[in-house]
């Protein structure tokens, strides 16, 4: 029988959220003796582990039929390619980052002043598009790590790097101030042809990791309301198309609401169904979804 297989990052950022979506969506994973594949005990599936940057060429040759890979290697990587060889099949909502210009702290900086001026990154390609784009002719510098380095070591005047919180580049005296790519990691499969066994497997096992992160958005909402009050209720709800909306019994005027919502659901959002008439109201996680 064909066995599926799934490129995702060996050991770092990626690493731990890419094992812990497989396992919520119920696949269990044995790691062999050489440390460079491990093995779906109950679904079939193998996984290849290797380093990040390695996904898209893994994918894109069709020696692995899908890949978890952070958006910012698979643009660069593409960018590299004359035709597609990956496609993105879902999002998947962890390793959010952003790659970002960065200028010395005390400066006061307009995109002008990049003009002429040399820029560190591991992200040549989407560096130099971001340029283009902008109408600035400027020069990168490929690096490969300690990019925010580069300013105080007279590499480069700017950098281009990943950022999260920020707190790397402020330990360096540098400071954010242009966005070239949201980033987050992604499923992406070959578009080298697979076989009908392959495909079906691709599809359920994408099914499966849908429905994880759909629920670990989805709340299920029960709350009380005045009848006149629905419209607004059902406004505010995040993500609920057509609630369900019962009598209370004893209760003139008065309904149970009940919705799955699709998007995050925040305190504020509770404050403004309070605020509408809602009472009583109680979020309830999801465990499981098939949509
Ligand atoms: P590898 O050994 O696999 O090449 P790496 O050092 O290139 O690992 P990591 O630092 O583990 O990569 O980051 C992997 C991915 O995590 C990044 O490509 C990016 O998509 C995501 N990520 C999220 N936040 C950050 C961040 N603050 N800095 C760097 N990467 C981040
Ligand atoms: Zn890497």
């Amino acid at each position: 029988m064909s066995r599926l297989h799934l490129a995702i990052q060996k050991k770092g950022r990626l690493a731990d959220q890419s094992r812990d979506l497989l396992k919520q969506a119920g696949i269990k994973v044995q790691d062999t003796k050489t440390g460079l594949t491990a093995r779906a005990t109950n679904f079939p599936l193998d996984l290849m582990l290797v380093r990040d940057d390695d996904i898209p060429t893994f994918v894109g040759d069709g020696v692995c039929e899908l890949g978890i890979v952070g958006l910012n290697v698979l643009e660069e990587y593409r960018l590299g390619q004359d035709e597609d060889d990956v496609e993105i099949i879902a999002r998947l909502g962890f390793g959010r980052c952003k790659l970002m210009i960065a200028c010395p702290e005390s400066e006061a900086f307009d995109m002008s002043a990049l003009e002429g001026k040399r820029i560190a990154t591991s992200y040549p390609r989407m560096t130099r598009r971001f340029l283009a784009e902008s109408g600035i002719s400027a020069e990168t510098v490929t690096m490969q790590g300690a990019v925010e380095l580069a300013p105080r070591l007279g590499i480069a005047d700017y950098v281009c790097d990943l950022v999260s919180s920020g707190q790397t580049l402020e330990a360096n005296g540098l400071k954010p101030v242009e966005t070239v790519l949201e980033s987050e990691s992604v499923l992406v499969r070959t578009l080298k042809p697979i076989d009908g066994a392959m495909a079906e497997l691709v599809d359920a096992l994408k099914a499966r990791t849908d429905g994880v992160i759909a629920t670990s958005e989805s709340k299920y909402i029960v709350l009380n309301a005045p009848e006149n009050a629905l419209e607004d209720i059902t406004r505010i709800l995040p993500g609920a198309e057509a609630p369900t909306v019962m009598p209370l019994l004893g209760r003139q005027g008065q309904v149970a609401v009940q919705a799955v919502c699709q998007e995050s659901v925040f305190w504020e959002t509770l404050e403004q169904l309070k605020g509408a008439g809602a009472r009583d109201i109680l979020v309830m996680p999801i465990e499981k979804m098939m949509l």
